[in-house]
């Protein structure tokens, strides 16, 4: 076995969607299993679709004292046990249902907890809102094994090491690796196929945390990176990276071939498709990323690659709708430099991502953009910053809604005229731009339009590079 499988290992990584009914578990099993018997295969899952929100709200639930909080168990219960009754065999069944009590367990004792205090601390809701993904990877692996594979569920708590930032921690890789080492290998080596909790770490005491909405794709790619996989796959239900949302614009379609810093920017400025957090650990290892349609196999998806000479001057372009875009100004009192470092210093605090951030030193003014879901982080802002706004040296000056539009291309950097063409497209179609930055690794172009022109604006970009 071990010459057949030799020291190649791929990370296949299940989204909810991938997992979501016994039909999908079915075929994603399959799948693992055939190419774990070509290599060293590791899977990573997510919690069924809809788990995840659903343990969210009733943890909620519980903190208001509404007894409703109680249901979401039994909807848990049915809905697991519904598909291991079709999925494993007797043997299996009756082990998975007792671990399927055990995270049930966890979460009464829990959300009883946060209904006795009425509060749900951030602790706590780490440890049950990334309950659906233990019970997901434990029937993963049952049914793996009624089909006679060997397979073993592996919490991620005992091997993603992290810090103490419950609902968004920060992985120590350090840490992280020796673990992954310590843990896997010897598993990959007696030929067990290991299906992995994504979303959740734990701190080096051993308490659950969980890695940010969204970041079993970085679960994936942390793992495929750090034991040096020669390739991960996210299988999702979406046919790949688009040149644009299809919502937006009629002529969007699947991108073959993306850089990483492409698809950074992409995540980043609003492609749902994948996490921008994930690409950076294959970034950095070189690791290819593939993103692929579990309802639509035959289709090739995207493959995400180091950087490569023949790239078109734009890949994609996004749209963010309902962003909020905002202005401070110092008082005379306060120089640029120390304005950025207290409106930076409330960024870090607050731990909201602004998606653009420009400065004009001459007025000494500052701008940057927060999605519509981070704008409520605002009032702590006019709280901590300007509370006698003449007096202590930041004015909030506005903070108007815009549409924000991004052209992503490795090219975009070199100065060959893209930027003028994105401009010129955007002035003909009489878009005016309101403030307007490059992305985080210098490949996107972020503008931010009136909310009404952003249709206008994604359809005049994609029509000039012809994507
Ligand atoms: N289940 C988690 C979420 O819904 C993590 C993930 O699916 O990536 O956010
Ligand atoms: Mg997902």
């Amino acid at each position: 076995m071990a010459s057949r499988s030799g020291r190649r290992l791929s990370v296949l990584k299940f989204g909810g969607t991938s997992v979501g009914d016994a039909g999908r578990i079915a075929w994603a099993t399959q799948r693992a299993a055939a190419t774990a018997k070509r290599k060293r295969t590791i899977v990573v899952v997510s919690a069924m679709a809809g788990t995840t929100n659903l343990l969210l709200e009733s943890a909620r639930l519980a903190a208001a004292h509404e007894p409703r909080w109680r249901q979401a168990a039994e909807q848990i219960r049915q809905r697991h046990s519904d598909a291991a009754a079709s999925l494993l065999t007797p043997a299996e069944q009756s082990r998975f249902a007792a671990q399927l009590e055990r995270s049930l367990g966890v979460f009464e004792k829990v959300c009883r907890g946060f209904d006795l205090v009425g509060e749900a601390t951030p602790r706590g809701l780490d440890a049950v809102s990334s309950l659906g993904e233990v019970i997901s990877a434990e029937l993963f692996a049952a049914r793996l094994r009624s089909g006679g594979v060997r397979a073993e569920a592996v919490d991620a708590a005992r091997l993603i090491v992290t810090d103490e930032r419950h609902g968004d921690a920060n992985v120590l890789t350090g840490a992280t690796e020796t673990r992954l080492r310590r843990r896997l290998l010897p598993l990959l080596g007696r030929g067990i196929l290991p299906v992995i909790t994504g979303f959740r770490g734990a701190t080096r005491e051993g308490v659950p945390t969980t890695l940010g909405r969204g970041s079993s794709d970085y679960t994936a790619t942390l793992i495929g990176a750090l034991l040096a996989a020669d390739e991960v796959t996210i299988w999702t239900d979406v046919d790949g990276v688009m040149t644009a949302d299809p919502r937006l614009v009629r002529a969007a379609r699947v991108i073959p071939k993306l850089t990483y810093g492409e698809a950074i920017e992409l995540a980043f400025f609003g492609a749902k498709v994948i996490h921008w957090k994930a690409i950076l650990p294959v970034m950095e290892r070189g690791v290819p990323l593939r993103v692929r349609n579990s309802l639509r196999p035959s289709v090739p998806g995207t493959l995400i690659i180091a950087d490569s000479a023949s790239r078109p001057a734009v890949a994609a372009v996004t749209a963010v709708a309902r962003v909020r875009l905002v202005t401070v100004r110092a008082d005379r009192l306060l120089g640029p430099v120390d304005l950025a470092t207290r409106v930076l210093g409330w960024l870090a605090a607050t731990g909201v991502h602004p998606l653009l951030l420009v400065q004009s030193s001459a007025e000494s003014s500052l701008a940057f953009a927060l999605t519509h879901e981070e704008a409520p982080a605002l009032a702590s802002f006019a709280q901590q910053l300007s509370p006698f706004p003449a007096s202590n040296g930041v004015v909030l000056h506005s903070a108007q809604e815009v549409g924000l539009v991004t052209a992503i291309g490795s090219q975009i950097r070199h100065p060959t005229g893209v930027t003028a063409r994105i401009f010129s497209a955007l002035a003909r179609r009489r878009v005016h731009v309101l403030a307007a930055a490059n992305g985080p690794s210098g490949q996107g172009m972020a503008l931010a339009v009136p909310p009404l022109l952003l249709p206008a604006a994604v359809n005049a970009i994609h029509r000039e590079f012809r994507l």
